[in-house]
C-alpha cells in the first residue's frame, strides 16, 4: 500500500464536528458541479502512433529502466492522509501541482478531516485557495464533498472508483490518483502527460484519456502498475515535454516509436 506522505513546508516539494444545523443544510444543499477534469487538450494532441506494437519483452526493459532511474517515484501533490489527498487532486483540475501545494499547505494545517473543513465553511475555504484557477467552483466543491463523505462515508475517503466518482468535484482521473495513492490499487490516472507519453511512444495509443489508461493496464506488467502512473507522469513533465521533448537524454529513446523524436 502507498505510503502516506507527511507534507513538509518545503520550499520545492518533490514529488499530494459538525454542528447538526450546517449538517441539515448541507443535506438539502445542491452540490456545486464538477470542476472540469484535466484533459489533454493543453498540449498539441500527438496523434496516435500506427507503428509496430510493443513487443512485452520491450514493455519489460522500459519499466526496469523507470525504476532502476527512480525506485520510489513520488507524486509532486502535498497531502496528509487520503482525505487531504482527495481534496488536493479536485484542486489540481487545470492548475499546477506547485501552485496548489502553495495554497494547500495552509489549509491542511486548519483543515485536514472533512469535518473541520465544514467548520471552517466555503468563504474561507475560498480565501486559503484563491490563487489557484476556477476557485470560487472548487471551494464549492470542496465543501459539498466533505458534507457528502459525512453524509454517506462516515467521514471517511470510499474505496471504490464508482463511489469516489460520486463526490462533487471528483471524476474518473481524481478517482484513479486517490486509489493508487492512498490505497495501494493499480490504477493508471491518465492526465495530459500520461497522454502524450502513451500516444508519442507508441505504447498505448489512444484518441482519449480512456483509450489511453485502458490500453497502458493492460501492456503493463502487474510488477510495475503501483508506480507506473508515477513514472509516466515524471517521464512527462520532465523529458517528454509537450513542446520540446528532451529526446538526446531520454532513457527510452532507442525504443520509442515517435517518428519525430530528435535521436
Ligand atoms: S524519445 Fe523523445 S519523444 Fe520518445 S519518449 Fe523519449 S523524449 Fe519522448
Amino acid at each position: 500500500m502507498a505510503k502516506i506522505i507527511r507534507a513538509k513546508a518545503a520550499k520545492k516539494p518533490r514529488v499530494p464536528s459538525v454542528p447538526a444545523k450546517s449538517a441539515k443544510r448541507a443535506a438539502t444543499k445542491k452540490p456545486a458541479k464538477a470542476a472540469p477534469q484535466p484533459a489533454a487538450k493543453k498540449s498539441p494532441k500527438p496523434k496516435p502512433q500506427k507503428s509496430r506494437s510493443w513487443t512485452s519483452a520491450e514493455i519489460h526493459e522500459v519499466f526496469s529502466r523507470f525504476r532502476n532511474a527512480n525506485p520510489e517515484p513520488k507524486g509532486e501533490l502535498e497531502h496528509l492522509n487520503p482525505y487531504t489527498l482527495l481534496v488536493a487532486v479536485v484542486l489540481s483540475a487545470q492548475a499546477t501541482d506547485a501552485g496548489v501545494n502553495r495554497a494547500t499547505r495552509a489549509l491542511f494545517a486548519v483543515a485536514d478531516t472533512p469535518e473541520k473543513m465544514l467548520a471552517l465553511g466555503e468563504d474561507t475555504v475560498r480565501d486559503y485557495i484563491k490563487t489557484i484557477g476556477l476557485y470560487r467552483n472548487k471551494a464549492k466543491n470542496v465543501i459539498a464533498l466533505s458534507e457528502k463523505l459525512i453524509a454517506e462515508f462516515g467521514g471517511e475517503v470510499p474505496r471504490t472508483r464508482a463511489e469516489i466518482e460520486t463526490l462533487p468535484g471528483a471524476g474518473r482521473k481524481t478517482a484513479n490518483v486517490v486509489l493508487n495513492m492512498a490505497f495501494g490499487e493499480h490504477t493508471m490516472a491518465v492526465d495530459t502527460h500520461v497522454f502524450r507519453v502513451g500516444n508519442r511512444t507508441g505504447m498505448a495509443p489512444g484518441n482519449n484519456v480512456l483509450e489511453v489508461e485502458l490500453g497502458l493496464e493492460k501492456v503493463i506488467p502487474s510488477e510495475f502498475m503501483l508506480h507506473a502512473h508515477h513514472w509516466l507522469i515524471l517521464h512527462g513533465r520532465y523529458t517528454c515535454l509537450a513542446r520540446k521533448p528532451r529526446c538526446e537524454v531520454c532513457l527510452i529513446n532507442d525504443l520509442c516509436r515517435w517518428p519525430e523524436k530528435t535521436v
